[in-house]
């Protein structure tokens, strides 16, 4: 009897395992943060290899606070800090070049270029993005131009592109697999989601041998088994890795949004909300990108993904930048300690509003500060902020969709912060659903993986898992809520295009 579902999940600051039971309760975990580079002004670097390890790491180490031995894991589910990218030698394992994290920007001259050739409406008609340096394929061409030889190496089929799942299986495969899952490739701005293929106008554009590229393959499925003698990994030999999601996606998963309509938010250090759009994918006509949610039982879904740059971070903002709490909790205590944020409004842009103003030049702005504002007024307008902003992406997607959400289902750090759920409900008018597991990042990999194997039956067996923990319903009448959010939008008016 195989016990458990081993969910990797390897995020941008840390590589972590956790293992997951039939009820998708968590049974052990293990976290180990790895180093950033920082080598110029706005460009992020990972070392592949410090990946590698503290992922290996992880693992062991989930696998003995568990106390479970390899013989009771059922499968291996991945799921990853999207679009960083690595290109390595196939027959050595070697990277050419650090990974190229996500946030890097770096070759946003690249896309500059991309966009001056005329090339916006072919990328949003074809990947469902938009060009920016945050995607794959600008990184890769990077690389190919700025390596010595590695466009030649490329070239003469010597070289493997991959984003962070890709690099996983082929090292825990032993060299042997080379894919990714429709998910993590729909965020590399070179794959038809779609057609679900390659795109071969955008690899030509960017001199992108095809010979680099993994197979793209459904989330849920066959991605090779553990080699046998992987050091460190050598009990895990034969155990199938069976699910592989991008970090969003897999957290969709993991909080059961499979139905057309169902969504998300994450309330981490920036906001990421993701709605299911069923089987057809989507173009938004208000700043948002579709995406792949998955591809699972012979078919994709998809959704529309939409992000705030500075969520969670704000709070952290208070904390360290003005230093009126000591911890990242204590702003629940300050601004529940008033009854609203007495007429201010803050509007954190403080690296420029994404989604739906998309203006890099706005700048944070705080409004409404009287003789009688109070460190608790701005920590209410801090948490406020947050909400507004998600709400702001929320209409955005309900009017591309053309209809209303019924409910939001949430998780990340600041997901714990019962006042912040509260304004969030209140100001969209529908109710927050927060899970007894938060970890659904991992948990949809779990799943996936799972699912593959028929750990779990289908996704009604894993629909029954999902607990409530709580759930916060809207408590401000209609016109209240119109009120503060025409205020607000007074208030994002005052911020845009400051730094012009
Ligand atoms: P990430 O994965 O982006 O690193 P997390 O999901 O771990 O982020 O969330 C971290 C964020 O959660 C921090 O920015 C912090 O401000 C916020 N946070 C942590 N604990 C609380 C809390 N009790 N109340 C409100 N916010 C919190």
């Amino acid at each position: 009897m195989k016990d458990f579902v081993l969910a990797l999940d390897q995020g941008t600051t840390s590589s972590r395992a956790i293992l997951f039971d039939r009820a998708g309760g968590i049974h052990g975990q293990a976290q180990l943060e790895f180093k950033q580079y920082y080598p110029h002004d706005g460009w992020v670097e990972h070392d592949p290899m410090e990946i590698l390890r503290s992922q290996k790491l992880a693992i062991t180490a989930a696998m003995e606070s568990a106390e479970v031995g390899s013989s009771s894991i059922a499968a291996i589910g991945i799921t990853n800090q999207r679009e960083t990218t690595i290109v390595w030698d196939k027959t050595t394992g070697q990277p050419v070049y650090n990974a190229i994290v996500w946030q890097c920007r770096r070759t946003a001259d690249i896309c500059e270029k991309m966009i001056a050739d005329g090339m916006s409406d072919y990328i949003t008609e074809h990947t469902g993005l938009l060009i920016d340096a945050y995607f794959s394929a600008t990184k890769v061409k990077w690389i190919l131009d700025n390596v010595a030889g590695a466009r030649e190496c490329a070239e003469r089929g010597e070289l493997l592109f991959g984003t962070i799942d890709t690099w996983l299986i082929w090292w825990l495969t032993g060299g042997k697999v080379h894919a990714t899952d429709y998910s993590n490739a729909s965020r590399t701005m070179m794959f038809d989601i779609d057609k679900l293929c390659w795109d071969e106008r955008i690899l030509k554009k960017l001199g992108i041998p095809a010979s680099m590229l993994p197979e793209a393959r459904e989330s849920s499925g066959d991605f090779g088994v553990v080699a046998a003698g992987i050091p460190g990994l050598e009990s895990l030999a034969g155990i199938p890795i069976s699910g592989v999601a991008g970090d969003q996606q897999a957290a969709l998963f993991g909080q059961a949004c499979f139905s057309k309509g169902q969504a998300k938010n994450t309330y981490g250090t920036g906001c990421f909300l993701m709605m299911n759009t069923g089987e057809t994918s989507m173009r938004s006509r208000n700043g948002l990108v579709s995406t792949v949610a998955w591809g699972l039982n012979g078919h994709a879904e998809y959704a529309l993904e939409g992000s705030v740059f500075n969520g969670g971070s704000v709070i952290k903002w208070l904390r360290d930048g003005l230093g009126l709490i000591k911890s990242a909790p204590e702003v629940n205590i300050l601004a529940e300690s008033v009854k609203d944020s007495g007429g201010v409004l803050l509007v954190p842009a403080f690296t420029g509003l994404g989604a739906p103003y998309w203006d890099m030049y706005a700048r944070g702005t705080m409004v409404g500060i009287t003789r009688g504002t109070t460190s608790a007024h701005i920590a209410r307008a801090v948490l406020d902020s947050i909400a507004y902003q998600v709400t702001d992406l929320i209409k955005a997607m309900e009017d591309d969709v053309g209809f209303r959400l019924s409910e939001l289902r949430v998780d990340g750090g600041a997901s714990v912060s019962n006042i912040l759920m509260q304004i969030q409900s209140d100001m969209l008018g529908v109710s927050i659903n927060r899970p007894e597991v938060v970890e659904t990042t991992a948990l949809g990999a779990a799943y996936l993986a799972g699912l593959a194997v028929g750990y779990w039956r289908d996704i009604d067996d894993i629909e029954q898992n999902r607990k409530v923990e709580r759930l916060f319903t809207p408590k401000m009448s209609e016109a209240e809520r119109a009120a503060h959010y025409a205020e607000w939008q007074r208030a994002v008016e005052r911020s845009r295009s400051w730094a012009k």
